[in-house]
């Protein structure tokens, strides 16, 4: 067994996307880890009485969305007819595929009263042959998503994509994904299982984790070396971060907005075809 370290940390920064809706992303993301091609975490934000946002109506092209929430409520509509409420622990992966439109709205109820949101989008990007493919939606309600805690307790994981501690995902991947929530006690430790040749990094979002001796903090994204597996620590305190691992897809990327080919043309044909009303 060969064992992963840290490679580059990369910190985060606050933007406000969407017309005003708080996010953290690491700087770096499109561009240094495939197959990633963002890293939001969506606040955590306080919204007073009908003052919460989200985005309305928007195209997707070549890539998925990943939504896991951890607090708030939002609503998703698309225009392959599919509509799903998002709770804390809920996941949505939306294979955007050919093309969808959707909106991703807080809830009429979480509207009027008000309160917190915090939860996370990541894109996956997809290999050129998947790009045009079907879209798909998997709209995982939290009861569904499989947990799991170490023999003494003091490890937690949700498992969304991939396996942690002999426990499996229910979602699938179009290509090989590892997205796992992982909470660490003060003192406890986790080796993980990531398959050599795979990108790996973590994202923290709670205290300080141990990545093969090195610290990486809340709001830092690290990026792990090549091997099979990577040890963690907790040793300052409780720790709270995701696991995120896929394959290098290698492929040229070309991004504008919500659509992600491999060239200027596709991107070219997906405006084309959004403005003709032919992308869903
Ligand atoms: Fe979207």
């Amino acid at each position: 067994m060969k064992r992963r370290s840290l490679k580059t940390t990369v910190p985060t920064h606050t933007v406000l996307e969407g017309g005003g809706f708080p996010v953290r992303r690491p700087a770096a993301m499109g561009s240094l880890m495939s197959p990633f091609l963002l890293l939001d975490e969506m606040g955590p934000v306080h919204w007073d009485p009908y003052s919460a946002i989200g985005a309305p109506d928007h195209p997707h092209r070549g890539f998925e969305t990943v939504t896991y929430m951890l607090q708030g409520a939002m609503q998703h509509r698309d225009s392959a007819g599919n509509k799903g409420d998002l709770n804390p622990g809920d996941v949505q992966w939306m294979t955007a595929g050919r093309g969808i439109i959707h909106s991703e709205l807080p809830q009429d109820e979480f509207y009027k009263t008000g309160g917190t949101t915090h939860g996370f989008q990541i894109w996956v990007n997809l290999p050129a042959k998947d790009k045009m493919m079907a879209p798909r939606y998997q709209d995982i309600p939290a009861k569904d998503i499989p947990s799991v805690r170490s023999e003494d307790g003091s490890v937690w994981a949700n498992v969304i994509a991939g396996e942690t501690m002999g426990v499996k995902a229910v979602i699938d991947t179009v290509i090989p994904i590892t997205y796992l929530h992982m909470k660490m006690d003060r003192g406890s430790s986790h080796v993980q299982s990531i398959k050599s040749g795979l990108n790996g990094m973590i994202y923290v979002f709670g205290g300080t984790v141990h990545l093969d001796g090195r610290a990486v903090q809340d709001g830092q994204l690290a990026l792990m070396t090549d091997g099979d597996e990577v040890l963690f620590e907790a040793r300052d305190g409780d720790a709270e971060f995701l696991i995120l691992a896929g394959p290098e897809i290698g492929e040229p990327i070309a991004r504008y907005g919500p659509f992600v080919m491999n060239t200027r043309e596709e991107i070219h044909q997906a405006v084309t075809d959004y403005q003709n009303g032919t992308l869903a």
